[in-house]
This record gives C-alpha cells, sequence and structure tokens, in this order.
C-alpha cells in the first residue's frame, strides 16, 4: 500500500475504532486501490481519498411506534447519504436488530462502487434501523414502517435519494413506506424501488440480485474454461438473495444441496426442493428447520455455520457479512470447493477471502456479483421516469448484459493492476472507484 492510501487508512481507523465492519470494508477497498494513486499523483492533492471515505452527510433519527399492546416502542435509525458524484444516492434500508452505524458505513462505502461498477447514473447510499420485523404483526410493521417514513421523507426522492429493500424490507415493508410517503408529500414517483407491481414495481426486480449473481458466476466461470452445469452447490441463507440464485443456478444445470438461515441449515442430498423452501420462507415467514420435516431424506442441523463443511463444487454465500470466516474458507478448499460467488454483502472476512485467493478460488466479490439487485433497481427508476414498464425478458436480458459488462470490467482492471488476472477484489474495487474518483476531479472540491 502506498504512503497516501496507508495514512488515509491509519486516520481513518483512528476516527472510527468502534466500528469493526467498516473498518473491515474501507481496509480491503483502499488495499485494493493503492495503486491507482501511484498513476494519479493529483488525486492526493484534490485530498480525494479523504473525501472518498467520508459519507456525505448521515442522518439519524429516532422512529416511536405504537405494538399490539398499546405500548410505545422507539427504534433509532439511520440514512447514510454516502457519494452522490455519478448520481442520486441509492442503497437499500436494513431492518434487523444488528444495525448500527457502522454496519450501514460499511454497506454505504460498498455501495458507491457496486453503483459505479452497473454502468447506470446512480450514487451510493444505506440505510436501516435497528427494527426486528421478525415476530410482528402486520400492524405493527406497518406502525413502524409509517413512522419511519414520516422522517425519512425529509431527506429522499426520486432524484435525490432512492432506498430499496435489504435483510428484513421485503415488498411489503417497501409498500408500507411507499405508502406513507406517497401521502406526506402527495408525490406519486420512483422514490423506493423493489415496489410491488401494481404500482411501480419492475417485472425481474425480485428475482435481480440472485439471477444477477448466477450470471457473474457463470461469466467467471467461462472465462475460466468451466461450466455451472453438473455442478454442486450450497446457498447459505433463505433470504431473497438466496432464493433467487438458488432457483436460477438449478435453472442452470447445477445441484444445490444446502440452504440455512439465522439458527441452522438444511441437507438435500437429491437437491434442495425450492417450492418448499420458498413456501416456508415468503408465504409462512417460518424457518428453514421445517424444510426437513416435510422432505424426506433431507436433514435439518442446528448452527448455520456447519453449511460450510460440506463438500461442494461452488459456494454462493447469501445471508450476512461475516458469515464466511478463515475456518469456512479452509474447509471448502479443502472439500474441492473451486468458485465462490457473493450474494451477501462481505459475507466472507479478511481471512477467508485471503485464503480463497491464494488457493486459486474463482471468487466472485460481492459488490460485482451481487449488483444485480442495484442495477434492476435502477432499470425501475428508469421505467418509473418514463412511466411504462417492460417485460420480465426485456428486465432479464438487461440484466445479463450489466452483469457481463461488470464481469468484463473486474476482469480488465484485474489484469492491470492485479497480481493475478482472477483476482476479482482488485478488479471490482479499482474499476468501481475510477469512475467515482473521474466524477469527484471533475465536479471539484464539493
Ligand atoms: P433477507 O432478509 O431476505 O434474507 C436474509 C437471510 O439471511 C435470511 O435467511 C436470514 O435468516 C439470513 N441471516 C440474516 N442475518 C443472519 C445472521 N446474522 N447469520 C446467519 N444468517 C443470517 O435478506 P436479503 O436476501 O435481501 O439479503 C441477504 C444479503 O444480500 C445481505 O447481505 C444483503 O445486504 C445482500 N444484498 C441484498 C440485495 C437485495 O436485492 N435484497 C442486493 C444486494 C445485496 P433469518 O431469517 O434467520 O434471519
Amino acid at each position: 500500500m502506498n504512503a497516501y492510501t496507508s495514512r488515509v487508512l491509519e486516520g481513518l481507523k483512528t476516527r472510527n475504532a468502534h466500528e469493526p465492519e467498516f473498518i473491515q470494508a474501507a481496509t480491503e477497498i483502499l488495499n485494493s486501490i493503492s495503486p491507482v494513486f501511484d498513476k494519479h499523483p493529483e488525486y492526493e492533492a484534490a485530498s480525494l481519498l479523504e473525501r472518498f471515505v467520508e459519507p456525505e452527510r448521515v442522518i439519524i433519527f429516532r422512529v416511536p411506534w405504537i405494538d399490539d399492546q398499546g405500548k410505545a416502542q422507539v427504534n433509532r435509525a439511520y440514512r447514510v447519504q454516502y457519494n452522490s458524484a455519478i448520481g442520486p444516492y441509492k442503497g437499500g434500508i436494513r431492518l434487523h436488530p444488528s444495525v448500527n452505524l457502522g454496519i450501514l458505513k460499511f454497506l454505504g462505502m460498498e455501495q458507491i462502487l457496486k453503483n459505479s461498477l452497473t454502468g447506470l447514473p446512480i450514487g451510493g447510499g444505506k440505510g436501516g434501523c435497528d427494527f426486528d420485523p421478525k415476530g410482528k404483526s402486520d400492524n405493527e410493521v406497518m406502525r413502524f414502517c409509517q413512522s419511519f417514513m414520516t422522517e425519512l421523507f425529509k431527506y429522499v426522492g426520486a432524484d435525490t435519494d432512492v432506498p430499496a429493500g435489504d435483510i428484513g424490507t421485503g415488498a411489503r415493508e417497501i409498500g408500507y413506506m411507499y405508502g406513507q410517503y406517497k401521502r406526506i408529500t402527495g408525490l406519486y414517483e420512483g422514490v423506493l424501488t423493489g415496489k410491488g407491481l401494481t404500482y411501480g414495481g419492475s417485472l425481474g426486480r425480485k428475482q435481480a440480485t440472485g439471477y444477477g449473481l448466477c450470471y457473474f458466476v457463470k461469466n467467471m466461470l467461462e472465462a475460466n474454461g468451466k461450466a455451472i452445469e453438473g455442478q454442486t452447490v450450497l446457498v447459505s441463507g433463505s433470504g431473497n438473495v438466496a432464493i433467487y440464485a438458488a432457483e436460477k443456478i438449478t435453472e442452470m444445470g447445477a445441484k444445490v444441496v444446502a440452504m440455512s438461515d439465522s439458527n441452522g441449515y438444511v441437507y438435500d442430498a437429491n437437491g434442495i426442493n425450492l417450492a418448499v423452501v420458498k413456501q416456508i420462507k415468503e408465504v409462512e415467514r417460518g424457518r428453514i428447520r421445517e424444510y426437513a420435516a416435510r422432505v424426506p431424506g433431507s436433514v435439518y442441523t442446528e448452527g448455520c455455520k456447519g453449511i460450510w463443511n460440506i463438500p461442494c463444487d461452488i459456494a454462493l454465500p447469501c445471508a450476512t457479512q461475516n458469515e464466511l470466516d478463515g475456518e469456512a474458507a479452509n474447509a471448502l478448499v479443502a472439500n474441492g470447493c473451486y468458485a465462490v460467488g457473493e450474494g451477501a454483502n462481505m459475507p466472507s472476512t479478511l481471512e477467508a477471502t485471503e485464503i480463497f485467493l491464494q488457493n486459486d478460488v474463482l471468487f466472485a466479490p460481492g459488490k460485482a456479483a451481487n449488483a444485480g439487485g442495484v442495477a434492476t433497481s435502477a432499470l425501475e427508476m428508469s421505467q418509473n421516469s418514463m412511466r411504462l414498464s417492460w417485460s420480465f425478458e426485456e428486465v432479464d436480458e438487461k440484466l445479463k448484459g450489466i452483469m457481463k459488462g461488470i464481469f468484463t470490467q473486474c476482469a480488465a482492471a484485474a489484469k492491470e493492476y492485479g497480481d493475478k488476472p482472477t483476482n476479482y477484489v482488485i478488479g471490482a474495487n479499482i474499476a468501481g472507484f475510477l469512475k467515482v474518483a473521474e466524477a469527484m476531479m471533475a465536479q471539484g472540491v464539493v
């Protein structure tokens, strides 16, 4: 790492010592983009990196709501408007008890580069709240979402900041938030993406992150003389990203043998029956353990980390950050896994990523591999602006093209700057960063 990048990283660590996930993401990104500053000394003179690592704005607010017992509850919510150099802020809303500012800053910084990689005009942002939708009634979720939007509406808009879903925020939550935004502002505009199909949502958005992940992995395997057909796959998580990654990779001819949630995982040697998973997770909002009770021959094991001990060819971590550590990475490598595609954001620890790269595992980093979701959100924005709807096939074709474009950019930057042409971590970080850096330079010190 060159002296400038190292100095900025040290300063960031000191100022944000209580935000480990943010430091982790920043360390990986700054390590990767360091060579850019050797080529561009003018960036240091403009304090470009100091500005890049600091969010343009962070909004923190309380969310009071009344539970079904009539008691007032209070949660803490955030919106991190990180970087608007290439477009309006864009990034999801996470509803999970673990949410804090450090986690949202890590997600926001990743989002800047991810959005840049899509080639679409969207800046980086992220938001969320420590509210847990799990176990709450629909009415409680609605009251929470309405209260949340009653504050957030002041800071978002179709041309300023366009939030979307993330962990805990699905179609139901987006619907309640959109209704409240419309009621307060009177505007029928594309302020949120991931909307329902009857009120401005895009066909293909629900599937986009998972499908996009598979398109990226397919491009990566083909570039390295391999194919998805006939391969055995592990998919962690059983939420939006996991379900549609499993669906597409199965369609491509692979066999998914395990899926999980935060309590444990199911193993099904015959291949996971996705209709059962969808019924449990999308319809009943149940637990993955129920799969074993419904599908003969499958086995449920308590504890989600054990999933990585199952032999596989391809692993798709699609649950949450740091779900795959060094021990899990070693187990995967020892069992013959040769490709990893990150559906979640930063699911692999720095140590795990290092192990994959050292062992020549083909590694698709989340900010590139899971960018299909936000890319399709941007397509939803376009459709809203144009007041029209594209067919599923049109959206899916565009998504395929975008994922191919992202892979091509990552591979080209890895070739130019990386220690090896398959270091897509360096490739994704540099390709994403260059466009943002150029826009920031052109816009002056702002
Ligand atoms: P969902 O809420 O739909 O699903 C999350 C899944 O991950 C659930 O199965 C959940 O299990 C599991 N999970 C959550 N927290 C943990 C934990 N601490 N340990 C183990 N498992 C956990 O979220 P998404 O599918 O939308 O998001 C998954 C990941 O993908 C996140 O990292 C998100 O940021 C990323 N992502 C999502 C995009 C999208 O379009 N939705 C776009 C790009 C990235 P449980 O039910 O037990 O909590």
